[in-house]
């Protein structure tokens, strides 16, 4: 996969916080059904800076970014699991060392 670098398309990342209207839901409740937020284009995220919804070309890349950042995150808490080179052979070393300690204190 080739990944275009233009320098003229660098996406600034924005802060995001909640948004308040819909706790995050992107859905606020409507009379019968639940409806589009409209204080935050229906993502459940606003700017931190200004409070304001972002515009959807923005939103999209920023909610991507998070995406991402959590994606990167689960991914390491997962790690341990699928690793088995060095985290086996920390472990085993560890072992060996506490086991030696123990054989010499006899
Ligand atoms: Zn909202």
């Amino acid at each position: 996969m080739k990944k275009s670098h233009g320098p003229a398309f660098r996406s600034a990342r924005i802060e995001l916080a909640m948004c308040s209207a819909c706790r995050g839901r992107a859905v606020v409740q409507g009379v019968f059904h639940e409806l589009p937020c409209a204080q935050c284009n229906a993502s459940g995220w606003v700017s931190a800076e200004t409070g304001q919804a972002l515009p959807l070309d923005v939103l999209v890349t920023q909610l991507s970014f998070r995406l991402q950042a959590t994606q990167h995150q689960i991914k390491q808490l997962r790690r341990p699991v699928l690793m088995n080179g060095p985290a086996v052979q920390y472990e085993h070393n560890n072992r060996r060392g506490a086991g030696g300690s123990n054989y010499t204190g006899d």
